[in-house]
């Protein structure tokens, strides 16, 4: 029998605001001195009173719009009771049967809601003992959970790449998952695949501990497939919670799953319901008009203004700021073809595309800089691409002055001057070859006796005395016009 799996994703997100959600402590969530940020409200001691921070609600409503989702008119907060040391009020200040958002979707998978609560703290057990860190505490999180709609692993990743993607343009969270900012849990269930007539779910299962991407599908895989030879075993699925053992590369029983009503849920008497069409608040069409363009959105402009796909595409969406460095550079490279009309605009545009990608992401990956932070204005970017395009500096030279860009900002034409950088002069190409010719008799008596592969040799050896500056194809006709004499 076939068994078709159904997986529905709840994904929670730290959201990057100022201050934490219910009190004026600073939201630093990798603050490393313990229990730094805290004061009476997030601390839970009795006879405080929580605030909502409208930056993280209005965080929630820019999210809801980028979904496509609605946008309650008035929402609010519940107590969600549940004993752990991480959470000394005895529950946590959530949302239950009013979301501030519900419906959307994002990459074609449907969305039940979006609301919005408090982390806990952080604990941690060494050595017998039990710590708990209160700088997370309080912490606005988003919960976003979707319609069990998800058919594979892979559509499952693929969904919280999108998401991280999304709330990263959105700038209202870095959703990194290395970091815990971004968690994934999933529910997982799997039923025989039948054509017609009922189509009951099977008995889900709860996946938590997700802390990667690359967990995300191997966990839901395994998952799947644990399900299907416990039933072809004879076996039944229970209703449970796992946690995935990332270094097992298996999961384990956590606990029965709680039924909704355990949590015992109650509106939080301390906060008054949300009015979200209080426009002085909540501007709507203002916070419409913050959201910028989405990846979705810049991935049809680029493959139209650019004609970028797939990888290539990709390479750039994933990366807003460098994707905004192409832009610049592209459209400073336009102005310059304009002057001359010698240069092939599409092979220009390949060769910025390329250096872009390879040669200058190698240097920020190596230095560990911020694009933002980069000394290459983009119009010297596109400045050295002409170089290369027209000749005027090879390869191996482009990359040397890149480097200089790099490091001090000057423009390449200055670098090249400074440096000599530009191709050799036809003096200095001759000397080199007749340099290379008489300091290395042995190798010119094996290439005069047959032996052509000796040729790179010397071309290697003339383009070291050139400094790298030759050509090599040229270096070589050379040689071998000079030895045929
Ligand atoms: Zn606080």
């Amino acid at each position: 029998m076939k068994y078709v799996p159904t997986i529905g994703l709840e994904i929670h997100a730290e959201l990057k605001t100022k201050t934490k959600m219910f009190c004026d402590c600073l939201n630093i969530p990798d603050e490393i001195e313990p229990n730094k940020n805290v004061c009476p409200i997030c601390l839970a001691e009795p006879g405080t009173l929580p605030v909502p921070n409208k930056e993280a609600i209005r965080a929630m409503i820019k999210i809801g719009l980028s979904l496509g989702g609605t946008i309650a008119e008035r929402s609010k907060f519940d107590r969600k009771s549940y004993f752990y040391p991480d959470l000394p009020k005895g529950y946590q200040i959530s949302q239950y049967d009013m979301p501030i958002v519900s419906g959307g979707s994002l990459k074609g998978v449907q969305i039940e809601r979006v609301h919005l609560e408090e982390d806990t703290a952080r604990s941690t057990h060494e050595n017998g003992e039990s710590l708990v860190d209160f700088n997370r505490a309080g912490l606005p999180l988003m919960e976003l959970v979707t319609k069990p709609v998800i058919k594979t692993a892979e559509q499952a990743y693929d969904f919280a790449r999108e998401l991280q993607l999304l709330l990263r343009y959105l700038n209202v969270s870095d959703a990194d998952m290395e970091k815990g900012q971004m968690r994934v849990e999933a529910n997982i269930s799997i039923a025989p695949k039948k054509l017609f007539g009922n189509k009951k779910l099977g008995t889900k299962v709860e996946l938590k501990n997700i802390n990667s991407f690359k967990a995300v599908k191997a966990a839901i895989e395994n998952e799947i497939e644990r399900q299907e030879a416990l039933i072809k075993g004879g076996g039944k699925v229970i209703q449970s919670t796992r946690g995935w053992d990332e270094v097992a590369g298996k999961s384990f029983p956590q606990r029965i799953k709680e039924e909704a009503n355990d949590y015992r849920y109650m509106p939080e008497p301390d906060i008054p319901p949300l009015d979200l069409t209080a426009k002085d608040i909540f501007d709507m069409d203002e916070i419409r008009r913050s959201i910028p363009e989405l990846p979705d959105q810049k991935r049809i402009r680029f493959s139209e203004e650019f004609g970028l796909s797939g990888m290539e595409l990709e390479h750039l969406i994933t990366d807003r700021d460098l994707s905004g460095y192409f832009e610049e550079s592209i459209s400073e490279l336009k102005a310059l073809i304009q002057q001359d009309n010698s240069i092939d605009e599409e092979s220009a545009k390949k060769t910025l595309y390329n250096y872009l990608t390879s040669d200058l992401v190698g240097l920020i990956k190596e230095q560990g800089v911020d694009v933002s932070d980069l000394k290459i204005k983009p119009e010297d970017f596109a400045e050295l691409v002409v170089l290369i395009e027209k000749k005027e500096v090879l390869s191996r030279t482009a990359k040397d002055i890149l480097i200089e860009m790099f490091r001090t900002g000057i423009d390449p034409h200055e670098i090249i001057d400074h440096h000599s950088l530009g191709q050799a002069e036809d003096g200095e190409v001759q000397s080199s070859i007749m340099g290379a010719i008489s300091e290395n008799p042995k190798a010119v008596e094996e290439y005069k006796n047959g032996k052509e592969a000796v040729i790179k040799f010397l071309v290697g050896q003339s383009m070291s005395k050139l400094r790298g500056r030759g050509n090599p194809e040229q270096l070589e006709q050379l040689l071998k016009d000079h030895l045929s004499k």
